[in-house]
């Protein structure tokens, strides 16, 4: 665990007071025995009746548009693996409280108990009504990419697993600005990914779809090298392999320029990174622990750029930058889904923002006097009051630019002061 967070202290929040961390709060007046009777029976059978005649009105009437699930398994917990739908519930409960406090969306978190495809999606389909979409949360590999493809297909609301494309899109960002830094072009960088599991595969794909060469990709799993001459691959593995073999992860990294670790603690020693081309790009992502540490690392070079899942160092790649704000466009657009242009969208604002001068309100927060955009500032901070009216709007804009936006915007000052409200 965190150095400064003792075990007595989280299970105390947690249990102190009202148990958990979330409840649900009447938004109408409730004082009188007429609003009870405008809130419910006889009253209610009005806003029925309309949504009845015309479904649209469900977002007019209801708390649908700003409501999310939030639906795990429990399969793939943090780094605690696979600890059952009852003890992934303080994660789902925690992560409906960073989209309320940061984005002002509403979860309801969901632990469903199965670990079987079509189960889940055939339960998390007929759930579609109650929500305005669904964030799909830690639920292991290889069941979490059917599941969430099956649902984007089936749905008429945003799905988007997080675990996934949340690390993928902050990770993105963070390349892009490290990329600008050391002025080195992405179709011509060499990457190294060590990890072949759902958010390797995710960040590696959005890579691609940026502008890194296939060719230039070298991808580990377990077992080593992913490449054509294993037998042994998956068909998500296989997209990866590449006709060179490299003997070692040691071997890949001679002359890299970019490293992306998302596989487990202490794969990489500070000679791989000394061997790494000049102003390597070392996302060591592994959590609690990552691929390297990141005082060995920037130990072994001066000229590196290193981020890692923490907080505790700069540069820390926390999901927390983008869901809710990716969330909050998709859902102010009433989207219907959650597209790659929007993904690109958020990818780009994040990275805008990281080169925009730092409001005192993050200095202070971190007890830095001046953050800039730089070596040990190429993300924003989660604190970043503007990543709501940056990313939000990005990402509705690209939902409308591509046609699955059921709503438009038009006034877009408007917007960026209602998201202040
Ligand atoms: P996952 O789906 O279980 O994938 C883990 C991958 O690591 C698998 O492909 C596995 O190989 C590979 N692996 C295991 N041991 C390895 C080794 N010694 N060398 C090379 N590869 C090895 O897990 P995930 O959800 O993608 O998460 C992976 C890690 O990234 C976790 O530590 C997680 O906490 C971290 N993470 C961090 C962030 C963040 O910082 N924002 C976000 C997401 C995930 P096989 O395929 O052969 O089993
Ligand atoms: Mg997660």
């Amino acid at each position: 665990m965190n150095k400064n967070i003792r075990k007595e202290d989280a299970l105390h929040y947690h249990s102190k007071g009202r148990p958990g961390k979330i409840q649900v709060i009447p938004t109408k007046e409730t004082n009188t025995q007429r609003d009870l009777s405008l809130a419910y029976s006889p009253g209610v059978a009005e806003p029925c009746l309309e949504i009845a005649e015309n479904p649209e009105d469900v977002y007019r009437y209801t708390a649908k548009g700003n409501l999310v699930a939030v639906i795990s398994n429990g399969t793939a917990v943090l780094g605690l693996g696979d600890i059952g739908p009852e003890a992934s519930k303080p994660v789902m409960e925690g992560k409906g409280l960073l989209f309320k406090i940061y984005s002002d969306i509403d979860v309801f978190d969901i632990e469903l108990n199965t670990k079987d495809v079509d189960e889940f999606v055939r339960t998390v389909k007929i759930l579609e009504p109650t929500f305005g979409g669904i964030n799909l949360e830690d639920i292991k590999a290889p069941e979490c990419f059917e599941i969430e493809a099956r649902l984007k297909k089936e749905l008429n609301i945003p799905v988007m697993h997080d675990d996934q494309h949340g690390t993928a899109i902050i990770s993105a960002a963070a390349l892009l600005n490290a990329l600008e830094i050391v002025k080195k072009d992405i179709g011509s960088v060499r990457v190294v990914v060590s990890g072949a599991g759902a958010s390797a595969v995710s960040c590696t794909k959005l890579y691609l779809s940026l502008g890194v060469k296939p060719e230039n990709v070298a991808m580990f799993d377990r077992k080593g090298h992913i490449h054509t001459g294993r037998t042994d691959l998956d068909e998500l593995k296989s997209g990866f392999a590449t006709n060179h073999a490299y003997d070692s992860l040691e071997q890949a990294l001679e002359g890299a320029d970019v490293f992306l670790g998302l596989s487990v603690a202490n794969v990489v020693s500070q000679d791989m990174v000394r061997s790494m081309a000049n102003d390597p790009i070392v996302f060591a992502m592994a959590n609690p622990d990552p691929e390297i540490a990141y005082p060995d690392a920037v130990e072994a070079r001066a000229d590196i750029i290193m981020a890692t899942g923490r907080s505790d160092y700069p540069n820390q790649v926390n999901n927390v930058l983008g869901f809710p704000y990716i969330f909050r466009g998709a859902l102010d657009v009433r989207a219907t889904e959650i597209n790659e242009e929007m993904k690109l969208a958020a990818v780009h604002a994040l990275a805008d923002l990281a080169k925009k001068p730092v409001p005192d309100i993050v200095n202070l927060a971190y007890n830095e006097p001046n953050l800039a955009f730089g070596k040990n500032y190429i993300i924003p901070k989660p604190v970043d009051p503007r990543l709501l009216t940056s990313v939000a709007p990005a990402v509705a804009k690209a939902a409308m630019d591509t046609g699955v936006a059921r709503t438009m915007i038009t006034d877009w000052d408007a917007y960026e002061q209602e998201l202040h409200r």
